[in-house]
């Protein structure tokens, strides 16, 4: 079946000649890779019978083989160094110090992970937490070890990793998966733990918190985005002929609606569709995460709220600064205009020369910045800077294009998309929206054309197509009150997690693997 997505993939460049054409629409047809499906089955003597699970008495509450050693202490330090595992958050031995008690023993080694002492849990500790209880132990001392050379098959170097897919994966759904049974099932966004890479097209992987459980087949990164060529290569290469045809029913539908430029709009349609398909061929399927455990002292991550002109991103950010005005903060933004009476420098605006605004510029320091009526105005990493240090929670609205600035591990920026409705809920809730105004007698209500509904709907989709592996969230902006609770529920939730999950490249920037293993760690002697 692997075989046949390479044949498929190869075969597109040589998609002018009929033989191609009919070869990849004959090896994509569903009862032919039922048909290879069958035969890797059978290859694979993949018709064991489903395995009971395994018994809980011989289940740790963590997935890995743990051991318990008992070491006897006396007034003398044990003879080894602890550190905190950057990625993992796990409290590991850094070092055995030759002819110490540790040593002695041959029973802990460098690299295992201290799971307890004398019955004390060090999950979410500290190496100057762990300290104190080594210090009052003397006699016997017990730790739970998980030994470094049983903590998966992954590479020794690398003890755990955690993906977070970017597509929603049902194996009941996807007829290449081997067996049905032993896949998972999982969804965009979710933590996954891989537990072996061995297999180049069948990872195998654990939900987070579900590592005592066996683990479950999931398509390697390359399988998915073969898997994603082979259905476009199959759209493009049977449709083709329908994409003039829907181009024109697209067209004379807008000429019955008796709209202006729906040459414009249908082309931008075109053009979406064609940067969707590219978007596809590059598409990131996973993203590496680790644990990220905040300090109290640690500023608040910034909040980035992305979303269509028009969706509401300005007025769940207004509502969110009232709803708590010393946790939440805007930036000031940058001008070169005139300060007119009624404002203030530093509060409306930070009015600048048109020279030191260029100034800056070049030395990069905007998150993003335009023109309007000849002058500049823009948001500055120094404005965010201030809100962040105040202790507040920085709320950011631009473009999702613009992120990239803020995308680091100094920022950790929190990214929610906006999300419009489906129009017939568009109409309903913005015309309601509008009444209700009236009823008040304020004129700031925006009103909206049908064409402005259509806009918002296809700039939601490009953002999600250019820029969807960014978003941690999406809320879809129907009811802005219920969109402002699910808002303010989930930065609350974002806010008290023990364990926050952040891209793993804020960390380990160009290659993750080699990075890690050479980031820093919070060191200790026991
Ligand atoms: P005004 O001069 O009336 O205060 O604002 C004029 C325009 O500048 C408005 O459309 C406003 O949205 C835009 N503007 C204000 N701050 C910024 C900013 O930080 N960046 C960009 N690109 N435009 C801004």
């Amino acid at each position: 079946l692997f075989l046949c997505f390479q044949l498929a993939e190869g075969l597109i460049y040589q998609s002018w000649r009929d033989e191609a054409k009919e070869l990849v629409d004959l090896v994509s047809k569903p009862h032919f890779m039922s048909f290879l499906f069958v035969h890797d089955s059978v290859a694979q003597r993949d018709f064991e019978p489903t395995l009971p699970p395994i018994p809980d008495d011989v289940l740790d509450s963590d997935e890995d083989t743990v051991k318990y050693v008992s070491l006897y202490k006396t007034k003398e330090p044990l003879g080894a160094t602890i550190k905190r595992d950057r990625s993992t958050g796990a409290i590991v031995v850094a070092r055995i110090m030759r002819g110490g008690a540790a040593d002695k023993s041959g029973l802990i080694h460098e690299g295992d992970e201290l799971k307890e002492v004398n019955g004390v849990s060090l999950e979410h500790k500290k190496p100057n937490e762990v300290l104190p209880l080594l210090d009052c132990s003397q006699g016997e001392v017990k730790f739970k070890i998980i030994p470094a050379s049983s903590s998966g098959e992954m590479s020794p170097h690398k003890k755990k990793m955690f993906l977070r897919p970017l597509f929603d994966y049902d194996p009941l759904e996807d007829p290449a998966v081997p067996c049905k049974d032993a896949a998972l099932v999982f969804k965009r966004g979710e933590v996954l733990q891989i537990v072996s890479m061995e297999d180049d097209t069948w990872w195998q992987a654990c939900h987070l918190g579900d590592s005592g459980t066996r683990a479950g087949l999931i398509p390697s990164k390359q399988l998915h985005e073969r898997l994603l060529i082979l259905l476009l290569i199959n759209i493009l290469m049977t449709l083709c002929p329908n994409i003039a045809s829907l181009f024109l029913a697209g067209l004379r539908r807008s000429f019955r609606l008796g709209r202006k430029s729906s040459w414009a709009r249908e082309a931008a349609r075109a053009k979406r569709w064609s940067t969707g398909i590219h978007r596809t061929f590059t598409a990131p399927t996973y993203i590496e995460v680790i644990p990220h455990y905040r300090n109290s002292t640690d500023r608040h991550r910034l909040v980035a709220l992305v979303g269509p002109s028009g969706v509401g991103v300005s007025e769940l950010k207004r509502r969110l600064l009232i709803s708590d005005p010393d946790h939440y903060g805007v930036t000031v933004p940058y001008t070169t205009r005139e300060k007119r009476k009624q404002e203030k420098d530093g509060v409306d605006y930070h009015f600048v020369s048109i020279h030191m605004f260029e100034e800056d510029i070049l030395n990069q320091r905007f998150i993003e910045y335009g023109r309007h009526k000849a002058h500049y105005y823009g948001t500055s990493l120094d404005s965010v800077n201030r809100v962040m240090a105040e202790g507040k929670v920085c709320l950011l609205d631009v473009h999702p294009s613009k992120i990239k600035h803020v995308y680091t591990s100094e920022y950790k920026p929190y990214v929610v998309f906006v999300k419009p409705p489906r129009i017939e809920e568009l109409r309903l809730t913005r015309r309601r929206a509008k009444f209700i105004c009236d009823e008040e007698n304020k004129n700031s209500v925006r009103i909206f054309s049908e064409e402005q509904f259509e806009d918002m709907i296809d700039s939601a989709e490009t953002m999600e197509n250019q820029c969807g592996h960014l978003f941690d969230k999406v809320i879809v902006n129907g009811d802005i009150a219920v969109a402002f609770r699910e808002l303010k529920a989930d930065l609350k939730r974002v806010e008290e997690a023990d364990v926050q999950w952040i891209p793993a490249e804020w960390i380990c920037p160009s290659s993750p693997t080699k990075a890690r293993r050479s980031c820093g760690y919070l060191g200790g002697w026991i």
